[in-house]
């Protein structure tokens, strides 16, 4: 059994509306002996958007720090963050990471070229081939400029977004891309990275967690062991999204552990 979250968010995120508290009591509900929050930090998000996905860091720090004093005895609160990188904010970033003790780091990527592949502008001027593959590219770019963070979050998420239904369910395949991805699996490895398996696809209707099994066995196949597992909850009522369902998957495989995180530090938990 999965016993720990490490992709939640808090109404420290603007898309998510719950506070820390309500996170937390759905976790000790669940079972959950640890979770990690992980809200949004995404320096230079577009201002053109309605939501900012910055947050004041302090306050943040603060409400955690009670929280995990008050539900000590219940249920491990650890002090996560979820990046949104992009080449040209690596030095915000870094300032950021070095000034606070994070357990855990999630770098994801959520804009490229600045534009949000969530808003329709993205995909007006290129095919869904082209869309996705362009995500992927910036990934590795940004990966190489950045390795302030622990895992990789949600690598095909971008398929979510895609116009076409047929691409979310049917068309998307690691093979079509498997030259782009296979650079950003590499680029994640020379770096000791690990990747999580974000379960909001299940949620999205996806039928596969992020990324998709083909992913998740290359992973494997190149020698990566650091998996963490997340559901990206944005509402109590998602927490642990399905984590019977990615345990399985990720056993099937054959991977016999996911990684959980401390202080910075790996910590192999049996599956
Ligand atoms: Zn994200
Ligand atoms: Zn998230």
């Amino acid at each position: 059994m999965i016993t720990a979250d490490f992709h939640v968010h808090s109404n420290f995120s603007s898309d998510c509306k719950a506070s820390m508290e309500e996170m937390i009591n759905q976790g000790i509900r669940q079972g959950l002996k640890t979770l990690c929050f992980t809200d949004h930090m995404d320096f230079d998000y577009p201002s053109i958007y309605s939501y900012s996905f910055g947050m004041e860091i302090e306050d943040y720090l603060k409400e955690l720090r009670l929280m995990k004093e008050k539900y000590e005895s219940q249920i491990e609160i650890l002090t996560g963050i979820e990046l949104g990188i992009q080449p040209h904010v690596t030095n915000q970033m870094e300032t950021l990471i070095n000034k606070y003790p994070f357990d855990f780091i999630i770098g994801s990527v959520h804009v490229v070229d600045k534009v949000d592949p969530y808003y329709p502008e993205y995909w007006e001027k290129r095919s869904e081939e082209e869309g996705i593959l362009r995500w992927f590219e910036a990934m590795n770019e940004g990966y190489k400029s950045f390795q302030g963070f622990h895992v990789c979050g949600h690598i095909d998420y971008i398929v979510r977004y895609a116009p076409s239904s047929k691409v979310k369910y049917n068309e998307y395949s690691y093979a079509f891309y498997s030259d782009v991805l296979d650079e950003i699996l590499k680029t994640l490895l020379k770096y000791g990275k690990g990747i999580e398996v974000n379960s909001s696809g299940f949620k999205y209707g996806l039928g596969h967690p992020h990324p998709k099994t083909e992913i998740l066995e290359r992973y494997k196949e190149l020698g990566g062991e650091i998996i963490t597992i997340g559901s990206d909850a944005h509402q109590p009522e998602h927490l642990c999204y399905d984590f019977d369902l990615v345990a399985s998957l990720l056993k099937e495989i054959g991977y016999r552990y996911y990684t959980i995180f401390k202080e910075g530090k790996p910590i192999m938990e049996r599956l």
